[in-house]
């Protein structure tokens, strides 16, 4: 047995140790590297950022050589339950949150996916009692195959990607078909673009109305579990913010799926206390308070970000995924006091809100952080939410959210030794 992995990146090399194990030989391939002689390969391992009309799927797929995604290969060498979680926003908290919950209860569970842990790292020690979370993007279900969940989680879908997809319903398309390797699936009852998706076993969570999880006066979750109602105080949760509760109510209804009992999902969801870069506290310095929200790579987690804060200044901008912002203009109206731009989308974040706010640009983080702090006053908050990808100036999310953080620490320092 021989196989061809495409992509040398997390994926492809998560790929590689699981078939090491197994003791199937492999070669990579990547864009760039001399072409294989496709001939001399029984299978490929696709890497979820190989685009699915790439010429080597094609030449492969003439062939008749079969193509597994990463994810689909972990699956076929994996035991014990799945729980998959997905949506455009809020996979990783949510992911984060179940595995947590499930972990302090002493349930026997993995993390990964997306997540930053390929599943092949883990597939071989799941046995029967583990329930693994995984994380997906509309990348790695465009590969699912024989894939399927015992439970799966669409949390919203909004416009991102649109890169890589022709259309929103191509890219909405790509998510739904998750719902197909599905066991029971939970949806968010408040996303126009969930509400009335059909399926066999489906759960709805909403924050606006009764649905088998919901908040109630605005006060706490209800979730029906296996012994009755759950009830679970939103002042007793760690994380905040109003997309948060979705991803509370995503998690809870997950959880009582699995069979746990109330006392452990209350248990279970105050033991996360947040991801680094999602709404993150960094310092507060003359009483302005700053915030890293760098994982924010498109407008609606941008949009949430401004829905949590008031008297903002905000700094913004990266990589161009033909993303539209034009819909967060009452949002700035309302919120933002003054914006830095930076990166690729700068001139076009530029034009779209120079006539509601006062905004300026920066070519550096260090930049960045200091124009913005110029402009606040004691009682503001600097946010990082920068709705964009990171690639045109930082390797990923977290060094552009660990540059903001350095630049802001390093100016609460000169600040002291100041004063
Ligand atoms: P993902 O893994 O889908 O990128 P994360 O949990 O890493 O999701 O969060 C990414 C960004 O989206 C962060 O800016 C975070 O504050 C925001 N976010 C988290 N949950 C939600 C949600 N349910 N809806 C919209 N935005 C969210």
């Amino acid at each position: 047995m021989r196989a061809l992995i495409l992509g040398k990146g997390v994926s492809g090399r998560g790929a590689a140790r699981l078939l090491r194990k197994l003791g199937v030989s492999f070669s990579f391939y990547q864009d760039g590297d001399v072409f294989p002689d496709l001939g001399s390969f029984d299978f490929a391992v696709k890497s979820p950022g190989i685009p699915i009309n790439h010429k080597i799927l094609r030449y492969l797929r003439e062939k008749g050589t079969p193509v597994l995604g990463e994810t689909e290969l972990a699956y076929r060498f994996s035991q014990g339950n799945i729980i998959s979680v997905t949506g455009t926003n809020g996979k990783s908290t949510t992911t984060a949150i179940i595995h947590s919950a499930l972990k302090t209860n002493g349930y026997k569970s993995f993390i990964g996916g997306n997540f930053g842990i390929p599943f092949s790292e883990f597939a071989l020690k799941t046995d029967e009692e583990t329930i693994s979370v995984i994380e997906l993007s509309s990348f790695q279900i465009e590969d699912i195959i024989s894939y399927t969940s015992d439970i799966s989680i669409i949390l919203n879908i909004t416009p991102d990607h649109m890169n890589r997809y022709s259309c929103f319903s191509e890219y909405r398309r790509a998510k739904l078909k998750l719902i197909k390797n599905s066991e029971l699936t939970i949806l968010n009852r408040d996303d126009p673009e969930l509400r009335s998706v059909k399926a066999d076993q489906i759960l709805f969570f909403s924050k606006k109305e009764k649905a088998d999880a919901y908040i109630e006066e605005g006060k706490k979750i209800l979730v029906n579990t296996k012994k009755g109602k759950a009830e679970i105080p939103l002042e007793e949760l760690p994380l905040k913010g109003s997309h948060n509760l979705e991803n509370y109510l995503a998690s809870a209804l997950a959880l009582t799926a699995a069979g746990l009992y109330e006392e452990e999902i209350i248990k279970g969801l105050k033991s996360f206390s947040g991801l680094p870069h999602r709404t993150e506290k960094i310092a507060e310095i003359d009483r302005i308070t700053f915030i890293n929200d760098s994982k924010s790579t498109n407008p609606d987690s941008l949009k949430k970000a401004l829905e949590s804060f008031q008297n903002i200044i905000l700094i913004a901008g990266g990589s161009d995924k033909g993303l539209d912002f034009k819909s967060l203009r009452p949002l700035f109206r309302e919120r933002v006091k003054f914006a830095v731009f930076i990166g690729e989308t700068a001139e076009i974040l530029e034009k779209t809100f120079k006539d509601l706010v006062p905004v300026e640009r920066a070519f550096s983080m260090s930049e960045a952080v200091k124009k913005a702090f110029h402009a606040a006053e004691a009682g503001d908050t600097v946010l990082l939410s920068p709705g964009c990808a990171s690639f045109d100036m930082f390797k990923n999310f977290e060094e552009r959210g660990e540059a903001f953080k350095r630049e802001v620490l390093k100016l609460k320092r000169e600040l002291e030794e100041k004063s």
